[in-house]
This record gives C-alpha cells, structure tokens and sequence, in this order.
C-alpha cells in the first residue's frame, strides 16, 4: 500500500500511463471493494445470516474478498521476508476475527480500504499539478518553407536549427530561438518567474513554454525539446524522480521502524494484559504513509514549485541542501553586479596613444566571452576600432588573456596577472574607486589600463537582507581589486569579501567552509567559477552564465535575478519544515495512540480511525507544496 501510493508519488512524469491496467477502473472495482465491506459489516452487525454459532459465515467471507489486497501483499512482503504495515495489519484483522470480532475487522478493512482511495487521490492530484509542466511544451510547431506557399504543421521533434517556424497570437511558443520578424508581448513567467510579459521583436530571445500574446511572431529555430530552457525544467524535475533525496530514504525508515515499534507494543501489551483487543488496537493504530508517501511528495511539489520560481534543482538532495544552507557565497561580476559593464576612461603611459591601447586590447579579447572583455571590445567598436582575429588566444581564468596576433603578443588582465610575472604597474590616474582596472601590454611591460565599471544588481541589496533574515551568513569572492570588491559588498549588505582570488584560491574557500562543517552555497556564473561551485555543498549558477558554469553547477537559474534565488531556499525551507512536521506528528500520533491502546483506552475502531486520518492529514499537509505561485 504504502509502496505503491509511493510509486504514484514518484512519477509525476507518466501521468497518462500509470504503471499497471486504467485508473478509473482500478478506483471502481476499489470502490465497489469498499463497498461491499460496508455492507457486509452492517449485515454482519445487525445478525443478518449467522447460521454457525463458531464464526460468523458473512464475515469470514466478506473479510477474505474484501481484504484480498491487504492479505495479498502482505503475503508477498512474507515471502520477502519484510515487515510492513500489511503484515502487521493482516495479523490484526485475523486476531480480530478469531476472537469473534468480525464486525471490528470488516469495519477496520473499510477504512482502509477507504482510506487508501483517498490517498491515491491526492497524491495523483499532487502528481498531476506537477507534471502540468510538460502540458506547456507544445507537440507541434507551424513550419514555414521559403519555396512553398503554405505553412505546415509539423511534430516538434522533426524541427532542426535554422528551421522558421510561426506562432499565431495567444499560442504557446514550441521552441527556443531568435525573433526573425513580427512584434509582440511573451508571457515568460513560466521560464523566468518573471510576471511581466516581455516585449519582443526582430533579434529577440524567446523560450518554449512561454506564451505569445496579442501578436504574430516568425521565429527562427535554435533548440528544441530537451535542449530548451524548459526542457531542462522538465529534465529536472524527471532526475528528481530518479533520484532519492537522504530525507526520503530517512522517512522509509522511519515507516519500517514504526511498523516494528508497533509490533513490539503489541508484544508487550499481551504479554502484560493478555488483553487480545487491545493488542490488536496497538497494532492498528500504528501509521506510516502520512512520511512514506509525503516525503517524496512534498520533495517533488517544492523542485517543481522552485522550476516555476525561475530555478532548476538537479535532484532532490541539492532541495535538501539548500534547505539546511548556513552560508552563501557569491561571485561578484556577472553575479551581484549586471556583468555588462561600460568602459570609463581609457589611460596609456606616454609614448602610447589611447586608440592604439584600446586596438590592442580589443583584438586580444576578440575572443573573450568575458563580461569585461565584452565590453572592452564593444567600447572600441563604438569608437571605430577595427579589431582583428588573432592567431592564438589563451584564456586564464580569473587573470586575464594572452593573445599573439601579427607575431606580437598582448596580454590584457588583472593587477594580479601581471605582479605573477614579476611587472610593475606604471601609475596611471583612475576615474574612481568603484572600476576595475584592465592592464593592458605584452610580456615585458604595462603599457595602460582599461577602467571599467559595473552596475549592481538593484535586487542583490534586497536578496542579502532576506538571506540574513533566514540567519544565512554572506561572503563575496573575487578575482578583482580590494576597494571595488569592498564598495560592491558595500553597496548590497554582503558580510564579509575576499579579493584579488585566483579560481583555484575561489574553490580552496569554498572547500574550506564545507570542511569546517557549513553547508555552503555558492553563487557564480563564469569559467572561473566553476570549480567553486563544484566544490560546493550546493552550486548555482546564474542563467547568463558560462555553459561550464551551468554544468558545474546544481541549481542554475533560468533568468539573472538573484531573488530567485532566494525564494527557491525559502522554498526548500518549507519543504523541509513540513517533512518535520509530517515526521514529528506521525511519531507523536503513534507513539501516543500506541499508548492508549496498550492500556485499552482505544478500541480497534477508533484506532483505525486514528490511523487512517493522521495518515491522510500529513498526505494532504504535503500537497501545499504543490499549491501553483500565482504572481
Ligand atoms: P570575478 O571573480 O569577479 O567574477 P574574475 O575572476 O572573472 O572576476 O576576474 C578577476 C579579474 O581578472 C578581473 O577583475 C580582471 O581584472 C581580470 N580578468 C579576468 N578575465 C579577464 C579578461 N577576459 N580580460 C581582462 N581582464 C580579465
Ligand atoms: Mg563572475
């Protein structure tokens, strides 16, 4: 019973095709099941048909047809030398039964019978709510082919890059790719949590699953399915499936030690009151399900509830993580501030012209996905800087790069990238303390700086105080200078900053925390940071990040707002706080009702009554997990 409301619980993924034979039908012949029993319970009551004075013929009968699937299984878990609740339930209605209390087990058998119902209902609700997500990636995609005339409908799958494909207003759009022609306004909460729709036109990003609103958009095929940003919503929430969270494995044994605590209750009880109905009510009483199948439940709700949130948990033991996070540490460019910063003011050592410094730096970044190369090569683009492909290009993460182009080479990086080699810095006026400074020169020397500025993210002030609401403490590691690290954590409320790290100096951080015993979240998006959010109990990475960062990481966020971030650890908080309490309460129900019955204060019927209800209450405490955010 337990295993297979579990299994219901679990996949989420195959609503239409449960593992065995139709569902309603199943839920009739159930029904009917519960039925029966009643009846038979009421004829059994009332003295219908009692022709032997030994054992009561409907009863007997009405017991074995009525609680076939209970005997069944626990037959089987004989056979596999397991105990469970059917084990210890079947012992009890034959106990009940042999003592001449048939009318006590087929009413038992009812609500339980009854009960489960209710239980598979639920959870096939909860199951349903989340695997709603799949229902919002369109099958079919109108393709339109330059030679003929009309557009055809086609299946999703047979689309490939570079494919056209149309979308009528008010549709869903089928794919991720770029806007080719046509304006409109896309509802993307689905993708980015974010409840304003967006405007798009001619070079605009738009993601499958979202929803076109009042205009027509032709947009060009990028990725499809699986490689789609909601497919690896989907993709997520299926390895989540696969996957069994440490708190869900505790909640099954917990499940299995409650069934031998109630046994070995019973045990006592007889042995000490040889009273057989209260031994029976200590065995029924007994309750599992409400953690074995609410766990998973409420495990599931929240990583699909965090998808809807705007974030992607890779498995249910990162929900879990997340959830017990004492300490959070972020990255600074790309991550608190925008990652697109502008170029101040551009500074040569004399001898040098400006142009001729920035023409350098613009061809050795030509390459650069970098958020200060991108800029750096953007500025001098704006000023008609041609740049030229360089013959090698050579990234080092967290210093800098190194290209040779024409036969000469140019190093552009950090204070720290050129110090390494043994260079002094030439000095050189700097428009503020808030930029960063990018030198410029070759092997042998320094020939200028690039400063650069970047903005903060406006919510990264608002995210810090509601982490440290939670107790969360907040660190900051960079690769850039000490004052702009420090006014950035300024600026947002991080506790504490390091700077002027190297990647692998990022990682020995992370590892260091964790090795001290907090549970360490890390926030980053670039090739630098990879190796930090590996090293991590949980790693996240923002949704502009580096393919390596988003790799690296376990959470990845599908848009950059670090709120989102936020809400997805609030989330797995009161994942983690109604596993508790279903945990707690199903101990004290137990626990409590165990001792009632010991001292005959809770006859079988009332203890089945307190089975069945406790059970189903910390079901249903877990499908407010499953509760959509309406935005
Ligand atoms: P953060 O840790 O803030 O994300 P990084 O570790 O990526 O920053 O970079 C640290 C420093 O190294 C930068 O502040 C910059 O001075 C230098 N740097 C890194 N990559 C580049 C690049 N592509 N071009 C120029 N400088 C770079
Ligand atoms: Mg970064």
């Amino acid at each position: 019973m337990i295993e297979e409301i579990e299994r219901d619980a679990r996949s989420v993924l195959t609503p239409d095709a449960p593992p065995e034979g139709e569902p309603h039908r199943i839920d009739r012949i159930e029904l009917a099941r519960v039925g029966f029993v009643a009846l038979a319970a009421a004829a059994v009551g009332f003295r219908v048909w009692e022709p032997f004075a030994a054992f009561s013929a409907i009863g007997v009968a009405a017991l074995a047809i009525g609680g076939y699937p209970i005997f069944k299984e626990a037959f089987e878990n004989l056979l596999e030398r397991r105990m469970t609740m059917e084990l210890s339930m079947t012992i009890a209605l034959l106990a009940a039964l042999a003592i001449g209390q048939a009318f006590t087990a087929l009413v038992i058998t009812a609500f339980v019978l009854a009960a489960e119902i209710l239980e598979h209902v639920t959870v096939a609700r909860g199951r349903a709510a989340i695997g709603d997500l799949l229902r919002y990636l369109p099958r079919t995609a109108r393709l339109r082919r330059d030679a003929a005339v009309v557009d055809v409908d086609v299946d999703v799958e047979r689309l490939s890059a570079g494919d056209f494909v149309l979308v009528d207003p008010g549709a869903l759009v089928p794919v991720d790719g770029v806007v080719i022609s046509g304006h409109s306004f896309v509802d993307e909460a689905r993708i980015t949590g974010e409840s304003m729709p967006a405007e798009k036109s001619a070079q605009s990003q738009v993601y499958a699953g979202t929803i076109n609103q009042r205009g027509a958009l032709e947009i060009r095929v990028e990725r499809i399915g699986r490689e789609t940003s909601f497919g690896r919503i989907i993709d997520a929430v299926e390895s989540a499936e696969k996957s069994r969270a440490p708190i869900e494995r505790l909640a099954d044994r917990l499940a299995g030690y409650l069934v031998y605590f109630a046994l070995g209750a019973a045990v006592l009880t007889f042995a000490i009151t040889r009273n057989v109905v209260a031994t029976i009510s200590v065995i029924i009483v007994a309750g599992a399900c409400g953690v074995a199948a609410g766990t998973p439940l409420a495990v599931l709700g929240a990583i699909g509830r965090a998808a809807r949130a705007g974030a992607v948990v890779k498995g249910g033991r990162y929900l879990e993580a997340l959830s017990a996070t004492d300490t959070v540490v972020f990255d600074k460019t790309g991550t608190v501030t925008f990652g697109e910063p502008t170029v101040r003011s551009v500074e040569a050592v004399p001898g040098v012209s400006k142009e001729a410094l920035l023409g350098m730096a613009a061809v050795a970044e030509a390459r650069s996905e970098h958020p200060l190369g991108r800029a750096i090569v953007a500025f001098a683009r704006s000023h008609g800087i041609a740049t030229a492909e360089p013959e090698t290009f050579e990234y080092r993460p967290g210093r800098g790069v190194r290209v040779v182009s024409r036969g000469v080479a140019i190093v552009v990086g950090s204070e720290t990238s050129f110090a390494e080699r043994g260079l002094t810095l030439p000095a050189l006026a700097r428009p503020g303390d808030d930029v960063t400074a990018v030198y410029v020169g070759d092997d042998a020397r320094v020939l200028g700086a690039i400063h650069v500025a970047d903005a903060v993210r406006p919510e990264a002030a608002r995210s810090m105080t509601r982490l440290h609401q939670m107790g969360i403490r907040t660190i900051m590691l960079t690769g850039d200078v000490r004052p702009v690290a420090a006014g950035v954590a300024r600026a947002v409320g991080i506790d504490e900053v390091e700077a002027e790290l190297l990647p692998e100096q990022k990682s020995a951080y992370v590892a260091r925390l964790v090795a001290s015993g907090k549970i360490v979240a890390m926030v980053g998006d670039g090739v630098n940071d990879a190796p930090a959010l590996v090293a991590a109990t949980v790693g996240v990475a923002m949704g502009s990040g580096t393919d390596v960062a988003r790799e690296s990481a376990d959470v990845v966020l599908l848009g950059n707002d670090l709120s989102r971030f936020v809400e997805t650890v609030e989330i797995a908080r009161r994942a983690r706080a109604i596993i508790m309490q279903n945990v707690a309460g199903t101990i004290a129900v137990d626990a409590i009702g165990i001792g009632l019955a010991a001292f005959g204060l809770l006859n079988p019927l009332l203890a089945a009554f307190v089975h069945v209800f406790s059970e189903l209450a910390f079901i249903l405490n877990s499908t407010r997990m499953l509760a959509p955010t309406r935005r």
